[in-house]
């Protein structure tokens, strides 16, 4: 562990003390305040009004009962959660993750790293996040209907378009948010569309809304290279995952020249020397909701492994982009070893604290999550937008705004991080802007 600021050790303490037992939320949240201490040394107000404090502490969190009938009549209860974390900028504005894995301690730290993820993309959007344990996998689309439905009637007396708007996350893409809605709209007798975000495009969605976490992860990842004075052409990657993040971060790294030769799921991962077949993958995991295992039989050449994991595979760039804590220190050392050159977390928080520290002590080209995997939060506002004026854009002009807002993004870590004397360290950077936006707006609404 690196040393937190002692004015800022007491905080931790008292997070720890109450809330035991959540061990990502207190990752994340020492992660934001090993960077502030140069913060507060500037700006006491902060520390006068308890500004970290409270925004270590949730404003709401709600839990309740989901229960839910499978296809063979049998019934189930899962728990179901929404944590409304800050609403300084904006309404709460976070995805809802269905997995098995999902507690209180992980929507919180989800539900805190989106807080300063949502102030640096400079739109108005508070922060939050929700989700339940249950699991999809295995389960028919009546089944996933049935679930949503039951979650929404709960659901929906919490949220609204000025008051908290969420949209995808592991397990939950467009198919799920239209169940969601549907049942929204049932029960509210209300077409408001601004009241989730990655709606399908016929019915109030966003152009590239799907693809826009993994376009802008890339767009963030050319300003890094570029900011060494390094092309992105040329390059291989390794792509961890294979859900939407994974699929359209490999998708642009295509389209600017990056051979990609690896992506995964939770059984294992493939490695394809010759580069990613993205339609073969589009097929398997977006229409057939295989595995990959079903990949490596199509395609000639490529090899599945379940042993070890994808960051052995020698590469330039390293795009993790599955799930919390997937890199680890020692993952880390090996992709140093094998002359990575950059990282970026298209996942939230996946690469562990030392896996973090290792690259930051390499020297390598960092790009955290709440900074680099902004763009699907971002195009979600340009979705609120759309929605309040009944307006729909073009994808063209949708992706412009997204690659110009990841631009922003980049500038304003590389810029703050610089301003307080950590220069090229992005996280510092992004840690450090992010609260800035987010006390400033608390100290003006007042206690
Ligand atoms: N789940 C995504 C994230 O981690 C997107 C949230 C949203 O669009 O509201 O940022």
């Amino acid at each position: 562990m690196t040393m937190i600021d002692e004015k800022l050790e007491p905080i931790y303490d008292e997070v720890l003390k109450r809330n035991p037992g959540e061990v990502e939320f207190h990752q994340a949240v020492r992660e934001v305040l090993d960077s502030l201490g140069p913060v507060i040394a500037k700006h006491p107000e902060f520390a006068e009004r308890k500004i970290i404090q409270r925004i270590c502490e949730p404003e709401r969190q709600i839990i309740f009962r989901v229960p839910w009938t499978d296809d063979a009549g049998q019934v189930h209860i899962n728990r179901g959660m929404r944590v409304e974390f800050n609403s300084a900028l904006g309404p709460y504005k976070g995805g809802l993750r269905f997995h098995p894995s999902v507690n209180l301690g992980i929507v919180k730290f989800l539900g805190f790293e989106q807080i300063f993820k949502n102030a640096l993309t400079s739109l108005p959007i508070g922060g939050g996040k929700g989700g339940s344990d249950f699991d999809p996998k295995g389960r028919s689309d009546a089944e996933i209907m049935h679930f949503c439905q039951s979650f929404m009637t709960e659901l929906y007396r919490h949220i609204g378009e000025y008051t908290d708007v969420p949209a995808g996350d592991i397990g939950v893409s467009t198919r799920e948010i239209g169940y969601l809605f549907g049942q929204y709209k049932r029960i509210t007798n209300r077409y408001e569309s601004g009241v989730l975000t990655g709606k399908g495009t016929q019915w109030g969605g966003a152009l590239v809304r799907t693809e826009a976490t993994g376009y802008g992860l890339v767009y963030f990842l050319e300003c890094m290279l570029a900011s060494r004075g390094l092309e992105t052409e040329g390059r291989s990657a390794v792509v961890s995952g294979s859900g939407n993040v994974a699929i359209y971060a490999i998708s642009k790294l295509q389209d600017m020249g990056v051979k990609v030769i690896a992506c995964s799921d939770s059984n294992g991962y493939v490695h394809d020397a010759d580069g990613i077949d993205l339609d073969l993958l589009k097929q398997v995991k977006e229409v057939e909701r295989a595995r990959l295992t079903r990949y490596a039989e199509k395609r000639p050449g490529a090899r599945h492994s379940d042993r070890g994991t994808i960051w052995q595979i020698p590469c330039d760039i390293a795009l993790p982009c599955a799930t919390q804590n997937e890199l680890s220190g020692k993952d880390a050392a090996t992709l140093l070893e094998n002359g990575c050159i950059a990282v970026a977390e298209g996942a939230n928080m996946p690469a562990s604290p030392e896996a973090v520290r290792a690259f930051t002590e390499a020297g390598i080209l960092f790009g955290p999550g709440k900074a680099a995997n902004a763009g699907g939060v971002a195009t979600s506002a340009l979705e609120m937008q759309q929605n309040a004026s009944r307006d729909s854009w073009t994808a063209d002009f949708t992706e412009k705004r997204l690659a110009d807002i990841m631009r922003s993004i980049h500038r304003l870590c590389f810029e703050t991080a610089d301003e307080f004397g950590a220069e090229g360290d992005l996280v510092k950077g992004a840690n450090i802007a992010g609260f800035q936006r987010v006390a400033g707006g608390m100290v003006a609404l007042g206690l």
